[in-house]
């Protein structure tokens, strides 16, 4: 890791119940793209330190269609950039896997997405890519792209499994906030 990327300021993750986790992202713009770029090393550092594998704009609070992923910051670094993502085709097939968020912090459950999907986004400089994805790439890029608009994991649970899972969290954010 370079000087300059230790030294990026990290932001704090919003989590539920922020309502800006439920609103819908605009589109990125040409006149966004400084703003973006200047985004993206600062969303890398600050999903990297979490840890995660995946950070949408409105999880810092920006309400833009920005996403980065990094499946395997460990292993093989693949940084991923997703500017406007669209989710263009998506298999009948599904996959059933289990699936956290730094939104929703500590809590995990198994949620059932399309197993392979097919993104078109356009990348940091502005060109127009395509990427295909199965198993925790599929996942993963269906899980961020909902972020865009608004959608939690959470929300593909039943409302009894739901409302446990966020009973438990606000139960261990207010036990983290006395031990402050
Ligand atoms: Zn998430």
């Amino acid at each position: 890791m370079s000087v300059a990327e230790i030294e990026t300021p990290l932001l704090p993750i919003r989590i539920v119940p922020d309502p800006v986790l439920r609103k819908m992202a605009r589109a990125v713009t040409p006149a966004d793209m400084d703003e973006v770029r200047a985004l993206i090393p600062t969303m890398f550092a600050t999903m990297y330190a979490a840890p995660g594998i995946g950070l949408a704009a409105p999880q810092i609070g920006r309400l833009l269609r920005l996403v980065v992923i990094d499946l395997a910051p460990e292993k093989v670094p693949t940084p991923l950039v997703l500017i406007n993502p669209e989710v263009v085709a998506a298999s009948e097939e599904t996959a059933t896997a289990e699936e956290g968020c730094l939104s929703v912090p500590e809590q995990y459950a198994e949620v059932t997405r399309p197993a392979r999907v097919k993104v078109r986004y356009l990348d940091e400089h502005g060109d127009k890519k395509e990427i295909e994805g199965e198993g925790l790439l599929a996942a993963c890029l269906q899980h961020e792209i909902d972020h865009l608009n608004g959608v939690l994991f959470v929300d593909y649970l039943s409302a009894l499994k739901r409302n446990m899972l966020l009973r438990r969290l606000a139960k261990d954010q207010k036990g983290k906030a006395a031990r402050k």
